[in-house]
């Protein structure tokens, strides 16, 4: 059955469904069908700007595990997309001396088998696995990174009226899918004017709580996304294709659907975790001086610095973007 029926039939049978539902659904279609990736994809991250993201992150990891005693550890990727960044990773790490050998496992966690296949043509390293969910990795003392992960897990939406908020749901008008708000109440959600929009995410809780379990005390987690610390109180629900901003209810499942992660939320999963903004981690473990010596090994300068604009400038990726490192 294809995406639009089964989602017509799961709305027939139980009436209006949740955003949560929604995206939920359309969103593990969309990843199992296609490779979003690239010029040709629908949009583009910052591994696929340039090669640098992913040697900065390593920088990161290497500096955590010199921090704590140069301890062996399991490297884990969670939604590693064509494992641009972890290659990259890997060749920007590869003089420091004893970090490989150090990683006992690399374990990448990915829902697509399009794309599991793809990062097996692109990472190569002698011991790495691969599995479909964070939960099924039997290890303490990770070391785990994730760029562009959360933005993918499902939220619900409540808007403000003035008797208390309403969940905003997925129905059927005519065959044709639209937004309604519930008849149920919902009170003291947060102290919101009317007409705001809240957003809460239960499945990134569930995804943050089993990330500290895995990061145990030598551990460290590296979040990256775009998302908030103080909320929009607007829905931030978006859909993207060819690079396009595209209507969410429409040709489900061709499209790649998102919201803004809210770091403050995760933040609470993870006491004392430091949040900054993309421009500045990047600045801060050395981006500047990485472009400045690709451009004296050769590399175009114009095109380096266009990729460091890119990614660090406040009006570009750098300040939407958000970096939160696990204590
Ligand atoms: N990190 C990559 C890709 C980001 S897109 C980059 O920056 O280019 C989101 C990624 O998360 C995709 O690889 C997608 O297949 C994966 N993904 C989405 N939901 C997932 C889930 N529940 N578990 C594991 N991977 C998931």
């Amino acid at each position: 059955m294809n995406l639009e029926s089964h989602i017509k039939n799961l709305i027939s049978f139980n009436g209006p469904i949740g955003v949560d539902q929604f995206m939920e659904v359309v969103i593990s279609h969309y990843y199992k069908n296609n490779n979003p990736f690239g010029s040709k994809g629908d949009f583009i991250t910052a591994p696929e700007i340039s090669q640098m993201f992913g040697e900065i992150v390593g920088i990161w990891c290497a500096n955590h595990w010199m921090n704590t005693g140069s301890n062996t550890f399991t490297l884990v990727e969670i939604g590693g997309g064509n494992g641009t960044l972890m290659s990259d990773l890997l060749r920007g790490t590869k003089h420091i001396p004893k970090f490989h050998q150090s990683i006992t496992q690399i374990a990448m966690v990915e829902i697509s088998p399009l794309l599991q296949a793809k990062q097996k043509s692109t990472i190569n390293f002698s011991n790495i696995a691969w599995y479909n969910d964070l939960n099924e990795l039997d290890t303490e003392n990770c070391i785990i990174i994730c760029n562009e992960f959360f933005d993918a897990l499902p939220i619900k939406q409540f808007i403000k009226e003035d008797d208390g908020f309403k969940e905003i749901l997925v129905t059927l008008n005519n065959g044709k899918f639209e937004f309604i708000k519930s008849s149920r109440l919902f009170h003291n959600l947060t102290s919101a004017s009317t007409g705001s929009i809240i957003e809460t995410s239960s499945a990134s809780l569930a995804y943050a709580s089993v990330i500290k379990n895995k990061i145990g005390k030598n551990g460290k987690a590296l979040i990256i996304d775009y998302g908030y610390v103080d909320p929009p109180y607007k829905s931030t629900l978006q859909a993207l294709k060819h690079h396009k901003y595209h209507d969410v209810l429409s040709d489900l499942g061709t499209a790649d659907i998102t919201a803004l992660v809210d770091f403050k939320a995760l933040g609470e999963v993870f006491p004392n975790s430091k949040i900054t903004t993309q421009g500045e981690f990047f600045k801060t473990y050395g981006i500047e001086a990485r472009a400045q010596s690709l451009i004296q090994n050769g590399a175009n300068a114009n095109e380096v610095n266009l990729a460091l604009y890119r990614l660090t400038a406040a009006e570009q990726m750098g300040s939407l973007f958000k970096v939160l490192e696990t204590r």
